[in-house]
């Protein structure tokens, strides 16, 4: 089958398919100019260690330390990068009823973005910090303006306590976005896969629960073999050349 002709297919596959869910990862925000962690040359992974940098226990043990490595990537995250065309054609699709959610790995914050309306992030996000002891939350930007001034962690304006991104951790538990997603993609016609390595657990398990599989990746994933179409490339230009085919066959205006 060449490019076309999957295009086709995908349109297809969605047309007919009534519960269907979409799962991305890092891959669909490179084209906002946000690395991923396992691109070839540009992954974050071919420069730092984000197992070492994004710890519960490295926030524990040294907090002013945490916040010094790890606020330029959350700022550029959360104040800079902005949705691209793969992002926008997923929100166009949620509103035609083409699809009826994204559960991302992502932190960015650009599906909603992008507008789409039911986003389950597992991961969670950029927009705001809670406190450490007392759990009180403000936005992220009292965070980064706190770290910047002071050059050292956040402090909780209630109790004093330390300031944590609202991002799930290495260490961390899951959010409970994730057993929601448990429960509802058993009883999902088919699971979209875009832009994801698979190879984050325990999202990484989260295709198995599907009988129908597609996947959109540069590269190839362990569950390439299990899926009715693969296609390897990028996300942005898929997702646009079929909004392009599904308005060509008359089924999206
Ligand atoms: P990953 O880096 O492990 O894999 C990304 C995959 O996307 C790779 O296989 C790569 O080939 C592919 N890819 C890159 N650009 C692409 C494009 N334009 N189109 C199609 N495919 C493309 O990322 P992951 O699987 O999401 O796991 C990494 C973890 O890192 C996640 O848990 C996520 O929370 C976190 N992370 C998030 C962000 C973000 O929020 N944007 C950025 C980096 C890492």
């Amino acid at each position: 089958m060449n490019y076309q002709e999957r295009i086709s297919r995908l349109a297809e596959i969605l047309t007919v398919s009534r519960s269907v869910y979409v799962l991305t990862g890092a891959g669909i925000s490179t084209e906002s100019g946000i690395p991923d962690f396992r691109s070839p040359q540009t992954g974050l992974w071919t420069k730092i260690d984000p197992m070492k940098k994004a710890t519960v226990s490295f926030l524990k043990r040294d907090p002013d330390e945490f916040w010094r490595m790890n606020l330029s990537r959350y700022r550029q995250i959360a104040e800079n990068a902005r949705p691209n065309i793969g992002h926008k054609v997923l929100a166009r699709l949620e509103e035609a009823a083409f699809i009826r959610g994204i559960i991302t790995q992502n932190i960015d914050g650009l599906h909603h973005k992008a507008g789409s309306k039911k986003v389950w992030e597992l991961h969670g996000h950029v927009r705001s910090v809670r406190c450490l002891l007392c759990r009180h939350e403000e936005d992220f930007s009292f965070a980064a303006q706190e770290v910047e001034n002071k050059n050292c962690a956040p402090r909780c304006p209630k109790c004093g306590g330390i300031l944590r991104p609202n991002v799930v951790l290495f260490e961390d538990p899951m959010d409970d976005s994730f057993s929601q997603v448990m429960r509802l993609l058993p009883k999902a016609d088919l699971l979209v896969v875009a832009g994801t390595s698979l190879q984050v657990y325990p999202v990484a398990s989260l295709p198995e629960m599907v009988d129908n599989l597609v996947i959109i990746n540069m590269e190839p994933t362990h569950m390439d073999s299990r899926a009715q179409l693969v296609i390897h490339e990028k996300t942005g230009r898929v997702l646009e050349d079929l909004l392009i085919e599904l308005k060509e066959k008359g089924k999206l205006s």
